[in-house]
């Protein structure tokens, strides 16, 4: 963290990724004390200063702080550029002026795979261009729906969690996304989530033709999350995508766009979009997505 730091000029973009619980939000604070402070130690920030206690009290206004919202909990497109419905300063707002007590202006976005494709395509040309004084940190445990046009602009760093236990398997390591609390939550359906992870790697020899049978096998394996996990439809189908976004990510068959057209169909799933349809279009671009092909 301290190296981080001292580069100053660096980074002004990081995204931190990894389990709940692994201490992100942790390093997003202690990160933006560093960038804000103007009299920090070994790149650190002081903690004594009208500023570091600012930040501490949630009261530091250079800093804005985004946090998913709602029953919904997403992030908006209000949260990221003014709006007749911004509540809090957007980000693109608050990057327009200069500091007014801090060495930088900081803006932190907990959780943001909660962003919605309108927010996504916001923040883009602040993430590459955010001004002298911008810098950005982004946090999330589903690095797998995070577009690669938003990790690409970010210095993005692992925070782990203890190692697993010896017994995980590979598809309770792939579906679980490296995240230690997930894996309970698999060993509830251990056959459907290795299902899950074994039509990734059955997909990624198919041919073409099989793509749409394949996709409803997939949408059949999301049903069968219902009972054991007890979730509605739409919310089993939505971890089921979770957890192929996973499984592709780590494949080495698949591409970029493999894990965007999982994303993809998260997002439009979880917005009242019909499973079967969307399965159908998703595995005939995935097969289209495997590499070297
Ligand atoms: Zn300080």
């Amino acid at each position: 963290m301290a190296a981080l730091l001292r580069r100053d000029g660096g980074a002004h973009a990081v995204l931190f990724y990894g389990a709940e619980g692994a201490g992100k939000a942790t390093l997003a604070r202690e990160l933006a004390r560093g960038w804000l402070c103007k009299t920090p130690v070994d790149g650190l920030g002081c903690r004594e200063c009208g500023i570091c206690r600012s930040v501490d009290a949630a009261r530091a206004v250079d800093l804005v702080w985004v946090v998913p919202q709602g029953a919904s909990r997403l992030i908006h497109l209000s949260a990221i550029v003014a709006t007749n419905d911004s509540e809090s300063v957007p980000v693109t707002e608050l990057f327009r002026t200069m500091p007014l007590m801090a060495r930088h202006k900081v803006v932190v976005i907990e959780d943001a795979d909660r962003m919605n494709a309108a927010a996504y395509n916001a923040l883009l040309k602040t993430l590459e261009e955010p001004g002298p004084h911008g810098r950005l940190i982004l946090t999330t445990s589903a690095i797998s729906r995070i577009p690669a046009t938003i990790r690409s602009r970010c210095l993005t760093i692992q925070c782990s969690l203890p190692d697993f236990d010896a017994d995980v398997t590979d598809a309770e390591r792939a579906c679980s996304e490296g995240a230690v609390g997930v894996v309970d939550r698999i060993r509830k359906a251990p056959e459907v989530y290795a299902s899950i992870h074994g039509l990734v790697d059955r997909l990624a020899n198919a041919p073409r033709s099989q793509a749409l049978a394949l996709g409803a096998e997939f949408s059949d394996l999301a049903e069968a999350l219902q009972k054991p996990l007890g979730l509605v439809a739409r919310a089993a189908d939505t971890e089921a995508l979770r957890a192929l976004a996973a499984c592709v990510v780590e494949h080495p068959a698949y591409g970029p766009e493999a894990a965007q057209a999982v994303a993809e169909t998260h997002r439009i799933v979880q917005g009242n979009g019909n499973m079967a349809i969307q399965c159908d279009a998703l595995f005939v671009a995935l097969m289209s997505a495997r590499a070297g092909r």
